[in-house]
This record gives structure tokens, C-alpha cells and sequence, in this order.
């Protein structure tokens, strides 16, 4: 079965076309600008390994849809001869609220409940629900599926996903945790299971997706028992340019001596703070590496906190789980950065965490990096996403 997989924000729409049978990424791209003046499409044959760009208005989802079927079948750039190759349609999205625990193949029932979690995530549900009802007008009687960021994480326990707010709170507007990630740490939990050739629901696992938006996450015999992010993804370590954890009295103290109105507050926590905000530099971790080693005493601070609050978090999730078997580390940071693999887990030789500096080395690749003796495991796994959205529609979809 050939699946394309779409994940559709407000004016893009980032595509893959899979061959599961064959495991491989037949082609992908991306749609920017949609909506907007100078609207193109970028797409890349990687069975032939061509690249085209074409630059034609995009008005909206469907019409950036059409373009990428077309560019699907195209003679020259394609990987496909007709529509009817494509078995079916595993569309990424942010919240499922507590509605989704799984995939689902949608249906009039599931758009219901996918509108009905878009106060949860008003900026990113909407597009998604654009991109499936595109799909659905342009390619009619192709099974479509949702994979929720979140749906992972509904195996919390509620003492994990609650806050202490009166419980009438939650009843009424659903205020909890959530997390996201999911389809990664979901990913790289399965990955881990088979790199250490044992079954997936005896382990402990400690998941660390550290990207420019990082989570942490506790998955104790193949279920999530808790995870960094929350009811959005502020929560948690520190990263790119959110905060991540913070005393929840900063937020209005800042908001009355700052004269910030709750859009203003929510924007700025969101995008001015992290390892940005307290560096001055850049959310970029390659960018404050380099500004730290030219003695930039800020860019070493906000790489410090961001080490830290990983770190609290592996102490903390091997506490709620009893122990644990293995530290996986996964996305743009946690795959590349040796150094902060090093420094996060430095001085946890007590709880059986050590990794052997040349094999941390390694970038990029799906490595253990532990030491012979190390009793817990520390494993690097790229992530994919894409794969994983795949692999749950084709679930689905053949029953
Ligand atoms: P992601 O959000 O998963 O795409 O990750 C993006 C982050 O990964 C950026 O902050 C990049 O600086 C960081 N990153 C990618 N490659 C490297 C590398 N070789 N060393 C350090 N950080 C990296």
C-alpha cells in the first residue's frame, strides 16, 4: 500500500508519499504560501532524486492538493501513474483532546470531535481540519486517517494529567495536561524496544524529543504515564524560544508591570523566551553552541538551563516509573548534539546512566551510546514522524 502522509498548517502543507511494502519515501515537498501572493510548490522525486519547484497560485488547501496529486503523477517528476495508487491518506494533527487515544479513519463522527477540540489548539486544529476536508473533495472514496499528537499520551494516569485547580475547571473547559510529540515518542519507544530486543511492554523508557520545541516523556511498559508538555506545549523543559516551566505567578506579574494583554503574554511566552530570550542570540542550538564557545556567557547560561531542566525531568520520570531500562534521545538536539546528550545525563552514573564518549560522538544515526557496564541504556533514534502516521493509517485502513 502507497500512503500519503499531510501535515497542513494555516498557509503550507508538508506531504510524503510511502511505499510501506517497500519501506520507502517515494517523494515529498511542501506547499508554502497558500493563500497568499507567490504561492509554490517544492517537490522532491527520491526514487529518481529530482527536485522541482512550481510557482502557481494556491488560493487554498485544495488547490495545494490538486498540486500535489499533480505533481504525484506528473510524467516527468512523478512516482505514480494515477490517484488510484494512493491506498490511503494519514493526516497529522495537533489535538484530539481527550476524544482521540488512537488513530481514527475519519468519518462525519470524528470531524465532529476533531471541531470540537479546536479551542484546545485554535491555531493548529483548523488548518488541520482544511487539509483533510481538501483531501477529501479532491481525492473522494481514499480512506482518510487522523494521528493525533497528542492521542500517545491519553494513557496518563489522572493524578499525572491533573492540575490542582478546583476540579470544576476541568469538568468545564477540559483544562489538563495533554502533551504532545506523541507520534514521536510513540516512534521512538517501538524503535527502542527492538534496538534492545525486548518486548516493548516490559520496559521502562525515558523519551526525549529535543528539537526546537522539546518534551520529555515517561513510557513504562509501552503506555505514557507522563510527559513534559501540558495543556499546551509551553509546559516543560526549556526550549527554542518557549519558556517551558515556570512559576505561574511570573505570568501575571509580567503581564501587570509589562502592560501585556493576555495575546500579548501568550505570544511572548511562546515565542521570546527559551534558550532565544535568555541567550539574546538565537533559539538555534547550533547558533548558541558556537556563540557559548566564543565566551558568550548568556548563550552558555540558556544551554546550562536547557541541560538542567532535561535532566530534572530523567531524575523525576524514573521516580514515577520505578526505574528505568533505557534513555532515548531523538530530534534535531537530541539526534545531532553530542555534547548536550553528554551534559544532560552527566552525573547520572549513580542511577546506571553512562555513555561512552566515542560512540556519543556519532551523529544523526540510531546508536546505544551506553558503555558496556552502563545498566540503563542510552539510545539515540532519529525520529519519524512521518513514518509513524504511516504506519498507524495502514493499520487502520487494512483492519
Ligand atoms: P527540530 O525542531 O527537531 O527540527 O530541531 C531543531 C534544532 O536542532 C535546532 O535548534 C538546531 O540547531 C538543532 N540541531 C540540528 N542539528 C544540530 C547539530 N548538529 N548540533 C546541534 N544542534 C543541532
Amino acid at each position: 500500500m502507497k500512503v500519503l502522509v499531510i501535515n497542513a498548517g494555516s498557509s503550507s502543507l508538508k506531504y510524503q508519499l510511502i511505499d510501506m511494502d517497500a519501506a520507502a519515501v517515494l517523494a515529498k515537498g511542501l506547499c508554502e504560501r497558500i493563500g497568499i501572493y507567490g504561492s509554490n510548490l517544492q517537490h522532491k522525486n527520491l526514487v529518481k532524486t529530482i527536485s522541482v519547484k512550481v510557482e502557481q497560485q494556491m488560493n487554498d488547501h485544495a488547490d495545494a492538493i490538486r498540486m500535489v496529486v499533480n505533481a504525484l503523477i506528473n510524467p516527468d517528476h512523478g512516482v505514480i501513474a494515477s490517484m488510484d495508487e494512493i491506498g490511503a491518506v494519514g493526516h497529522r494533527v495537533v489535538h484530539g483532546g481527550e476524544y482521540f487515544a488512537d488513530s481514527f479513519i475519519i468519518d462525519g463522527k470524528v470531524k465532529e470531535a476533531l471541531k470540537k477540540c479546536i479551542p484546545l489548539a485554535p491555531l493548529h486544529n483548523p488548518p488541520n481540519i482544511t487539509g483533510i476536508e481538501a483531501c477529501e473533495k479532491i481525492m473522494p472514496g481514499i480512506p482518510q486517517v487522523a494521528v493525533f499528537d497528542t492521542a500517545f499520551h491519553q494513557t496518563m494516569p489522572p493524578e499525572a494529567y491533573m492540575y490542582a485547580l478546583p476540579y470544576g475547571l476541568y469538568e468545564k473547559y477540559k483544562i489538563r495536561k495533554y502533551g504532545f510529540h506523541g507520534t514521536s515518542h510513540k516512534y521512538v519507544a517501538g524503535e527502542a524496544a527492538k534496538m534492545l530486543g525486548r518486548p516493548l511492554e516490559e520496559l521502562k523508557l525515558i523519551t526525549c524529543h529535543l528539537g526546537n520545541g522539546s518534551s520529555v516523556a515517561a513510557v513504562k511498559y509501552g503506555k505514557c504515564v507522563d510527559t513534559s508538555m501540558g495543556f499546551t506545549p509551553l509546559d516543560g523543559v526549556v526550549m527554542g524560544t518557549r519558556s517551558g516551566s515556570m512559576d505561574p505567578a511570573v505570568v501575571t506579574f509580567l503581564m501587570e508591570s509589562e502592560h501585556m494583554n493576555p495575546t500579548e503574554m501568550n505570544t511572548f511566552m511562546n515565542k521570546k523566551c527559551g534558550v532565544l530570550g535568555v541567550s539574546g542570540v538565537s533559539s538555534d542550538f547550533r547558533d548558541l553552541t558556537t556563540a557559548a564557545q566564543d565566551g558568550n556567557e548568556h548563550a552558555q547560561l540558556a544551554l546550562d538551563m536547557f541541560y538542567y531542566s532535561v535532566k530534572k525531568y530523567i531524575g523525576a520520570y524514573a521516580a514515577v516509573m520505578g526505574g528505568v531500562d533505557a534513555v532515548v534521545f531523538t530530534a534535531g538536539v537530541g539526534e545531532n548534539d553530542a555534547p548536550a546528550r553528554a551534559r544532560i545525563i552527566e552525573g547520572l552514573e549513580f542511577m546506571g546512566i553512562k555513555a561512552d564518549p566515542e560512540k556519543n560522538a556519532k551523529r544523526g544515526v540510531q546508536i546505544d551510546v551506553s558503555t558496556e557496564d552502563a545498566a540503563v541504556k542510552t539510545l539515540v533514534i532519529p525520529t519519524n514522524e512521518e513514518l509513524m502516521i504511516a504506519l498507524d493509517t495502514k493499520r487502520l485502513v487494512e483492519g
